[in-house]
């Protein structure tokens, strides 16, 4: 593979790079993580499919590869200018529990999530972990870098050198920069600690030099990406809503704390949104789809993964259901493609030992896995390996062993799991059907016997009972898939 560069789009200079890691043979990579107050809509798990795609691809490119996606269980406001609620007190109110307890809950969807769509296991570490290191942050930059209000700590940044490069923004009137605490010195400055208010008491608040309160949101990455990764490390990603505020406010941090004018990682990346008819997939706005909407719904999560790997990560990716559906109907014929590679692979018994995949030389399969080692390298045009996988798993006439090698190298970078998904794991029963999965095998059964004995009569009325209760039987499904829901 070293004659494929690998080539990422450094949202810092705006310009495609070539990946040369700070510790040879290693990939340190931060993610910005979920705030957990609330479930993350299937926009947020964009951001995370895009990052795994990423860390796999090091992975396969022979890196040693470190990822680290904080989680969020402190802080936060409802905006990102200091204004607002705490996000985590305000859900705890509204739900009647502890913020402790609502920050544990959604770290555990959230990871189940993560899980369902195939994203490799990172580091999980908590924000609230890592307070201390935080306020010995907060002190060493102190002197130079903040100033202090009765709200808190905040970080003047025209202190530091190009602030707000990473957004193309001048400093005062960059977009979504409202002046809302009174005070700042520049409408861009941010908080590094936020007293709690006299006479409030927060579930979570800690003591610092600047009074009991919590830290600022923006301090935990800086702050977690150094101890975690080391200084400087390789990549950072995020949401292209971080690109504006957040990862800028990171690098003042890195650039203060370091004494340093450099940013700390190498490449800055950020993945474009999912949209909607209505615009952006927010929290707060449009239509707030989970993962396990999708699953109730009768499609399993890789099908989503794959409907983000059919896009660019830098383009914006609109979802609908009939998009969602075209994915998986795709998916069903991969899988179908690997389960009869496998059977093939199973009769053919051979013994023989492979090179590896990069060193094939085959005629039919070297210029798929160049296609897709091109594509893979050239910023992980994810939708071109789609369709060198796709080549390659319809190869004809060629040894299976070799087939399912390829393949499988393709798969471990795009992560759909096409040789452990079964057609049984794509068929999923959508959570409001009114009837079950074996009732509807059990009418299949009885309406085959009645075929194979050509009593058609009670082989169309099962076909009607199943239609009344919403399943059509599809007969001579070219996808094998014998029935749907409708
Ligand atoms: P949050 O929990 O709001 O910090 O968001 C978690 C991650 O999801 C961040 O990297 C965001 O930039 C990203 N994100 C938020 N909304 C979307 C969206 N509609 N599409 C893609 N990524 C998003
Ligand atoms: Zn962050």
């Amino acid at each position: 593979m070293t004659d494929h560069p690998l080539k990422l789009f450094n949202s810092l200079t705006r310009q495609l790079e070539t990946f040369q890691p700070i510790h040879p043979g290693e990939a340190r990579v931060y993610t910005c993580g979920p705030t957990v107050y609330n479930y993350q809509h299937i926009g947020n798990m964009r951001a995370y499919v895009f990052a795994d795609t990423l860390g796999r691809t090091l992975s396969y490119k022979g890196y040693k590869l470190t990822h680290v996606i904080n989680i969020t269980d402190v802080g936060h406001l409802t905006s990102d200018a200091d204004a607002g609620d705490d996000k985590m007190e305000k859900a705890a109110a509204a739900q009647g529990k502890s913020a402790w307890d609502i920050a544990r809950y959604y770290q555990e969807v959230f990871e189940a999530d993560l899980d369902r769509l195939n994203v490799r296991k990172p580091a999980h570490p908590r924000a609230t972990d890592y307070v201390e290191s935080m306020i010995e942050w907060g002190k060493q930059m102190e002197e130079k870098h903040c100033y202090l209000l009765d709200s808190g700590l905040y970080f003047d940044v025209s202190t530091v050198p190009y602030y707000g490069r990473l957004a193309r923004a001048v400093t005062d009137d960059g977009e979504g920069r409202i002046d809302t605490v009174e005070g700042k010195r520049n409408a861009a400055d941010f908080a590094i600690w936020r007293k709690t208010p006299p006479g409030e008491t927060r579930q979570m608040e800690w003591d610092s030099p600047w009074g009991r309160g919590a830290p600022g949101w923006h301090l935990e990455c800086s702050v977690m990406s150094a101890e975690l990764l080391g200084h400087p490390f390789d990549i950072h990603t995020g949401g292209i809503d971080h690109r504006e505020i957040h990862h800028p406010n990171e690098i003042a941090q890195n650039q203060a704390h370091n004494c340093s004018a450099d940013s700390a990682a190498s490449i800055w990346m950020h993945n474009n949104f999912l949209i909607d008819r209505r615009g952006k997939m927010s929290k707060s706005t449009g239509e707030f789809l989970v993962l396990q909407t999708l699953v109730d719904r009768g499609y399993h999560p890789l099908a989503y993964r794959l409907m983000c790997l059919q896009a660019h990560y830098r383009s914006e990716l609109e979802f609908t259901w009939e998009g969602l559906t075209a994915a998986l109907t795709r998916l069903k014929r991969m899988v179908m493609a690997a389960e009869r590679l496998t059977e093939q692979v199973k009769a053919a018994q051979s013994h023989q030992r492979l090179p590896p995949v990069s060193e094939f030389q085959h005629p039919k399969l070297r210029p798929l896995i160049d296609k897709f080692a091109d594509a893979m390298c050239d910023d992980l045009n994810t939708a071109i390996v789609l369709t060198a996988l796709e080549d390659a798993l319809a190869v004809k006439k060629i040894d299976a062993a070799m087939k399912h090698a390829v393949v499988a190298d393709m798969d471990a970078v795009l992560g759909l799991n096409l040789f452990e998904l079964s057609r049984a794991d794509l068929r999923i029963r959508p959570a409001n059907a009114e009837i079950s999965e074996a009732e509807i095998e059990a009418a299949l059964e009885r309406r085959k016997s009645a075929r194979a004995d050509k009593d058609f009569a009670a082989s169309d009325a099962i076909r009607d009972e199943l239609a009344a209760k919403g399943v059509e039987v599809m007969d001579g499904d070219p996808l094998g898939w014998e029935w749907k829901l409708i």
